[in-house]
Formats: C-alpha cells, sequence, structure tokens
C-alpha cells in the first residue's frame, strides 16, 4: 500500500481511455505504447492520462 499507483493509458487519437495498469511510483518516466483501440479499431499511440 502506497508504493503502487494506478495509470491509465488514452488513445491519442480519439482520447478513450483503453488501459490501466498499476506501477511503482519510483518511475516517473511517461509512457506510451502501441495498444489496439476498439473505438478506433485499429493500433494507436496511447499515452498516459490522468
Ligand atoms: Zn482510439
Amino acid at each position: 500500500m502506497g508504493d503502487r499507483v494506478i495509470v491509465t493509458l488514452g488513445c491519442a487519437e480519439c482520447k478513450n481511455k483503453n488501459y490501466t495498469f498499476q506501477r511503482g511510483k519510483k518511475k516517473e518516466f511517461k509512457l506510451e505504447l502501441k495498444k489496439f483501440c476498439q473505438a478506433c479499431g485499429k493500433s494507436t499511440a496511447h499515452k498516459e492520462v490522468k
């Protein structure tokens, strides 16, 4: 408890929030992953959103 944060990844094209996962607080890097977006119907860049 306390050292994990929930990160949400949203589609860069339609802004849909498609994925969540946990990570440690210490890693402050910005995530950007290629993920499948159901709203777009294709793989798009997904970025961390708050
Ligand atoms: Zn999308």
